[in-house]
């Protein structure tokens, strides 16, 4: 599904971000990629929405190798890619509704498709009673859900979240990382970037440790960091 085959990303002329990286995701996976701010996580999840070009290496996404993606197709592309950040990204003047709304009408979805999907995805995440509610009348986690709630209203099959937790509490942040999980067991491939040691530690998933843009360590049922 998500495919690295040595990948080097350098900015400018030498801060070398990713060092010869192979990472493979197959479909259906729940992945979680940590290390210290720095490593590389960001740069990884640019890379596969062909925000940014690698260095040297190859990286293939859904069977299509990125580089032979041409320009007028990568908004395609980056449909098939639900993303959720750390700073929602929500529209401030409008309601939650009308946030993952908008999302619909820029892909070009038919008013009635919205007006059924919109109530349900926001039922999805636990936000029934929040439809009309603006993005500074909800808690950071509530706005979360409605950013996962809008990366996740058009069934993309891969699902990247970089730092989705890093603004909020850790009771919140549980509640999201098991949203996460759920929109994974419906057969998403579900990428999240973080450095929230415990949220890592309690789920259990596949690890892929960073540091200074090598993979280190690769886990199925990982921790955050092995004990030495
Ligand atoms: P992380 O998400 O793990 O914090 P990043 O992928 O953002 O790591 O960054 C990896 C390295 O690349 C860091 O040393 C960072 O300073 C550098 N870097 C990231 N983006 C840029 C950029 N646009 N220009 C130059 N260096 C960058
Ligand atoms: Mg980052």
């Amino acid at each position: 599904m998500i495919y690295f085959d040595n990948v080097t990303k350098v900015y400018g002329r030498d801060a070398v971000a990713l060092d010869n990286v192979n990472l493979g995701v197959e479909t259906g996976e729940f992945v979680f990629l940590v290390g210290v701010s720095g490593s590389g996580k960001s740069t990884m999840m640019r890379l596969i929405l062909k925000e940014l070009e690698p260095t040297r290496g190859t990286i293939s996404v859904n069977g299509v190798k990125l580089s032979a993606i041409p320009r007028r197709y990568v908004p395609k592309h980056r449909r098939d890619i639900g993303c959720v950040f750390q700073d929602f990204k929500l529209l401030p003047n409008r309601t939650a509704a009308e946030n993952v709304a908008y999302a619909m009408e820029v892909t070009g979805q038919k008013r009635r498709a919205i007006r059924t999907r919109v109530p349900q995805i926001l039922e999805l995440v636990g936000l029934r009673d929040k439809l009309e509610a603006y993005p500074d009348q909800l808690s950071g986690g509530e706005q979360q859900r409605v950013s996962i709630a809008r990366a996740f209203v058009s069934q993309p099959p891969i699902l990247i979240a970089d730092e989705p937790t890093g603004n909020l509490d850790p009771d919140t942040s549980v509640g999201i990382m098991q949203l996460l999980h759920r929109i994974n067991r419906i057969g998403t491939t579900v990428l999240v970037a973080t450095h929230d040691k415990e949220m890592v530690d309690v789920m259990r998933k596949r690890v892929v440790a960073l540091e200074a843009g090598q993979i280190v360590r690769d886990r199925v049922r990982g921790v955050y960091a092995d004990e030495v």
